[in-house]
């Protein structure tokens, strides 16, 4: 039952991830009143990604935001060369794509949310709340009305007329609401750790492959952001097995960093991070729409799912702002957002299983150093490397910002 010191809004946005703080940006952009609930107290810790797709920048461009956003430091890839078996391949190459910038924007993702956070601030109608952990969903008839969520003061009740969930692949807001999900199964989680980076080292080169295996790289100014596929539920006979077999199995697939494994001498350095593809069948109910891996868990492959996870911001605030800032929005309405974004999202997902299933699994599955068939057809024609350009790039349906800032 709600009291009169709860406090209601327009739109409650469980989760300041990606795809919550582009959704609490824009809808308070145009003039929706918004408060965005996220459980840490910043956003300063080690996300699962820090790619800024050209599709994103384009998002950011038409906000006024670009020139700004790339102040901030960042790197510029605009190849993405895989190493498979010792030989260097360049397998999607961004020169082509029909946007401004023909680059991913490497940055740590705090940035990227800092940056979103500071200028939400400049709307009257944006709220931020952090140290607010969603715990619950508030219920009138079967409606949501609103969430329950923990805060350093104690509980507090918010309502709203509309809960967006973007609280990620554990959401409380799709469990709380019974949205069935359907799982796809993902044969590999990945070994999260931190390797310093020196002078002379090679150029970038995101992935590291070798008969199943792949270890990721993503270059941190001073560090890498290491990414090393195990098979699922692998990290107990990892283990077993111990620190020096894991710093050679890393080394074998890039020996450049023999010099610098051991700095990996405990196992509290290195995280689990368990990889999952499922999707919500329906993604909304009355009062209560989900939104990026809330809707749809993502594996890293391909990384892609921060762009997929913004894309469904742009969509939810171009179909619903205009008229969430008039009045409570229908079912039929939040049912308009899975419309446009379930079929992208079901392209990304098929490609991430098939990769799951046939090229990256964390087993080794061979042991000579030919260069397999896919990787080869990138160079006998390099032509195709505008596909997985414009998969990652840009992704299929890319949105772009289709309302006005409100004055
Ligand atoms: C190992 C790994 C590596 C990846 N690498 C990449 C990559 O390089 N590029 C890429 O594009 N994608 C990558 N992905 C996928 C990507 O991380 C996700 O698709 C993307 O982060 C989804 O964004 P989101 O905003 O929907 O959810 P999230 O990024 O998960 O954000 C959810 C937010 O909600 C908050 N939250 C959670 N529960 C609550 C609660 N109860 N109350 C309040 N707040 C809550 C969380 O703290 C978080 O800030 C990777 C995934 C994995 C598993």
């Amino acid at each position: 039952m709600s009291t009169p010191l709860d406090p209601r809004t327009r739109c409650v946005v469980t989760g300041g991830g990606p795809a919550g703080m582009m959704t609490g940006y824009l809808l308070a952009r145009a003039g929706v009143d918004v408060m965005v609930l996220e459980k840490h107290a910043d956003f300063f810790r080690d996300f699962r990604g820090d790619t800024i797709h050209p599709s994103t920048l384009d998002i950011m461009s038409e906000l006024g935001l670009l020139d700004e956003f790339l102040k901030l430091p960042h790197q510029e890839l605009r190849e993405i060369r895989g190493i498979f078996n010792g030989h260097p391949v360049t397998m999607a190459d961004f020169s082509k794509l029909p946007t401004r910038c023909k680059f991913i924007a490497f940055m740590p993702q705090w940035d990227f949310l800092n940056f979103l956070a500071k200028h939400g601030k400049r709307f009257p109608t944006f709220t931020l709340c952090l140290q607010h952990e969603v715990v619950d969903l508030l219920f009138e008839n079967e409606r949501v009305v609103g969430v329950r969520a923990k805060t350093p003061d104690g509980e507090r009740q918010i309502y709203a007329d509309l809960v967006i969930g973007a609280d990620g692949r554990h959401a409380v807001t799709h469990a709380r609401a019974n949205l069935e999900v359907q799982e796809f199964g993902a044969p590999i989680d990945v070994l999260w750790m931190r390797l310093a980076k020196r002078a002379g080292d090679p150029p970038q080169s995101l992935g590291f492959f070798h008969h199943g295996k792949l270890l990721v790289l993503l270059d941190r100014g001073d560090y890498f952001q290491v990414g090393f596929v195990i098979p699922k539920g692998g990290l107990d006979e990892i283990k077993e097995h111990g620190l020096p077999a894991l710093h050679s199995n890393i080394v074998a697939l890039a020996p450049f960093l023999n010099n610098r494994i051991a700095e990996l001498d405990d196992w509290e350095k290195i995280k689990l991070l368990t990889v999952q593809i499922n999707r919500l069948k329906k993604w909304c109910r009355d009062g209560l729409l989900c939104i990026g891996d809330n809707a749809h868990a993502m594996s890293p492959a391909g990384g892609v799912g921060i762009n997929l996870a913004l894309q469904d911001a742009v969509a939810t605030a171009n179909l619903l702002a205009a008229k969430l800032k008039e009045r409570p929005v229908t079912i039929s309405e939040l049912g308009e957002v899975q419309k446009r974004r379930e079929w992208p999202t079901r392209v990304i997902q098929s490609m991430q299983v098939f990769i799951h299933r046939h090229a990256v699994t964390g087993r080794s599955s061979g042991n000579d150093d030919k260069l397999p068939l896919l990787p080869r057809l990138f160079v006998w024609f390099p032509f195709l490397r505008t596909l997985p350009a414009r998969m990652i790039g840009l992704g299929p349906r890319p949105e772009h910002v289709n309302l006005p800032e409100a004055t």
